[in-house]
């Protein structure tokens, strides 16, 4: 379905009436922070890469107050309570979720804080599972408010990179840095962009109000294993190494063609991927700076192209919702489109013209929904604000 954001305002309210009727009590604290799609520069984070994301309009929120005790208690949409001691140093436990929250938990004591008692009830509007990091936004949201109850902000970058070990170390998940960068750094009318061989955001204005973004979730996961990135991963470890070169920021395509016999033909795509998707991400940071965005439809085009032929990390879904976008075209309101996250399933980024967007995504709906037979979730976003008290 195409679905409309639900207000910030209007989630903290859930959020502080679910804490009243489960605790009989009245926040001191609600904090919110965002999930995330990304933009254009696909698989290339473990690559020395850039990657550009925004924040989405969909928010993990949490309403709390302390409550005079050792213990948190905290509850949330569709999983079991969780009650944890804050008095021990954390470590992995159960139910699985709150294995995020232990996480964060442990990076404040790790930084020698001590964490009062707390009561916290959790709502969400980032959908779960459907690669727009709601497990990013449940951590920065949860370690914005262990910063409220200690009354401490950490630097921005602190506070996410104490989010990414949380999820490798307790969720056993080893991501990259964009998804916390971008739910903790997000910002209206920008975009991030993150060199991930310095680890260093920098902002690029989405200001245009006349362009959107919608991002589908075509409800499809064929990557059960995770096989597939570890896998992706060592061609492209494999693959720098034949080029004889540290970094692919110092790899050119030439370089590639050099090596192409040593690679062999799945090795060379692989590679031929990582360097022409720096390249388009490169070329799509500058038409957001410049306003041109006459290219901008070829890089998105090509960097799908990329991940489907060369990558090889879409399916059948993600390339129809591709392609429905691309069938409405220019004339429609359609600038350009593409997968999104790791692949297999997940979602796409289509950036629009925003008079045309409730249009374009009606009509993706529709033709996916007849085509598949399976009901995506499509929805409208501009860039939000990152975690923050609210
Ligand atoms: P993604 O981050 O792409 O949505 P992940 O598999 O990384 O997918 O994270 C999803 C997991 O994060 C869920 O299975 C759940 O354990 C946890 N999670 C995310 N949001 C919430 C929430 N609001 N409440 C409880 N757990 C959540
Ligand atoms: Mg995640």
């Amino acid at each position: 379905m195409l679905e409309s954001n639900i207000a910030l305002s209007e989630l903290a309210s859930e959020a502080r009436t679910e804490l009243k009727s489960t605790f009989g009590v009245e926040s001191t604290f609600v904090a919110a922070a965002p999930g995330r799609v990304n933009l254009i520069g696909e698989h290339i984070d473990y690559c020395d890469g850039f990657v550009l994301p925004l924040a989405i309009e969909r928010y993990v929120v949490v309403a709390a107050r302390p409550n005079d005790s050792q213990t948190a208690r905290i509850v949330t949409t569709g999983e079991a309570p969780v009650e944890i001691n804050l008095a021990n140093e954390q470590k992995v436990g159960e139910p699985k979720w709150s294995n995020y929250l232990r996480g964060i938990i442990r990076g404040f004591q790790d930084l020698h804080y001590r964490l009062p008692g707390f009561d916290a009830a959790i709502i969400s509007s980032v959908p779960l599972g459907a690669g727009l990091s709601s497990s990013a936004a449940l951590e920065c949201a949860f370690a914005t408010l262990l910063e409220g109850l200690v009354d401490t902000v950490l630097p921005t970058a602190d506070k996410a990179l104490l989010a990414q070990k949380a999820e490798h170390d307790f969720a056993g998940v080893p991501c990259g840095i964009m998804d916390q960068f971008a739910s903790a750094f997000g910002m209206k009318d920008q975009l991030i962009l993150i060199d991930c061989r310095t680890g260093e955001p920098e902002m690029v204005p989405f200001s245009d109000p006349s362009l959107s973004i919608i991002v589908a979730n075509t409800n499809v996961s064929h990557d059960l294993s995770d096989g597939g990135y570890g896998a992706r991963r060592k061609d492209t470890k494999d693959g720098l190494a034949l080029t004889g070169k540290e970094s692919w920021r110092d790899v050119t395509m030439k370089d590639v063609y050099a090596a192409q016999e040593k690679m062999g033909d799945r090795i060379f795509r692989r590679s031929r991927h990582v360097v022409t998707e720096i390249a388009r991400t490169i070329e799509a940071v500058e038409a957001f700076k410049s306003g041109d965005f006459s290219n901008i439809g070829a890089l998105m085009e090509g960097s799908h192209r990329s991940l489907r032929d060369d990558f090889e990390v879409s399916c059948d879904e993600l390339d129809l919702m591709v392609a429905l976008a691309q069938e409405i075209g220019f004339e429609g309101g359609v600038l350009g489109a593409r997968m999104t996250g790791g692949g297999f399933g997940g979602s796409t980024v289509t950036l629009c013209r925003s008079v045309d967007a409730e249009d374009i995504a009606r009509r993706m709906h529709e033709r996916y929904l007849a085509e598949t037979d399976i009901e995506p979730l499509l929805f409208i976003t501009r860039p939000a604000a990152g975690a923050h008290l609210a």
